[in-house]
């Protein structure tokens, strides 16, 4: 299995590294023909302006939004879920509104730039993630079709999934975490999985995929 990893900007490296680390090759992706058999794609983290700008610079939006639709699993992470929320308080306008969530860039403010913090992610077992929010942005809002996988302690929401799509407002690549990328290759495996026969890959019935 190949997972992509959108390497236009940002921490993508860290990701790769993962990836590696539990046995899936990772393809760094700039090029629209860099998504060609690509089981799930990550979007790091980094500067979502910057990102955006070049996203569209190199043709990446339609492409990435149809692999999306197709029921493909992306996993976001900070500037990642910034470019996942169908809503970005404050003015951006949403770049793959594939999450039903309104964000809040940069939502801890000065005083607090970065951070780093045990998370409790019940669907990822008992173990709390360890988590780095560095500028990092907050859901404020989550439309009914949204799970909210994690929160703080003081109930705001840093992890959220929608169908094939999951996206945290924190770091878990940089704190040697595996599971949410683990996660992201049991996705991409059930959606790879012919199963139900051939013609998968853009069946209608696959389109809402993977079991929520
Ligand atoms: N503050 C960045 C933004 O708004 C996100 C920071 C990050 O990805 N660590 O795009």
């Amino acid at each position: 299995m190949r997972i992509g990893v959108l390497a236009v900007q940002g921490a993508f490296a860290e990701h790769l590294t993962v990836l590696g680390a539990i046995g899936v090759e990772g393809v760094e992706v700039r090029l629209p023909s860099d998504l060609d058999g690509i089981a799930a794609l990550i979007l790091p983290g980094g500067e979502s302006t910057a990102q955006r700008r070049l996203i569209d610079r190199w043709g990446l939006r339609q492409p990435i939004l149809e692999l999306a639709q197709s029921g493909t699993p992306l996993f976001g992470t900070c500037a990642g879920m910034i470019l996942l929320a169908r809503d970005i308080v404050d003015g951006d306008e949403p770049v793959f509104p594939l999450l039903d969530v309104a964000v809040r860039r940069n939502a801890f403010g000065r005083q607090l730039d970065s951070f780093e913090a045990g998370i409790d992610v019940s669907m990822l077992g008992d173990q709390p993630v360890h988590g780095v929010f560095i500028r990092a942005p907050i859901v404020e809002r989550t439309g009914p079709g949204v799970d909210v996988l994690a929160t703080l302690d003081d109930g705001r929401i840093v992890a959220v999934r929608e169908r094939n799509v999951i996206a945290t407002a924190f770091h878990p690549e940089l704190a040697g975490e595996t599971r949410f990328h683990r996660l992201v290759a049991t996705m991409a495996a059930e959606h790879d999985d012919p199963g139900e026969g051939s013609g998968r890959r853009h069946h209608p019935t696959r389109r809402t995929g993977l079991a929520r």
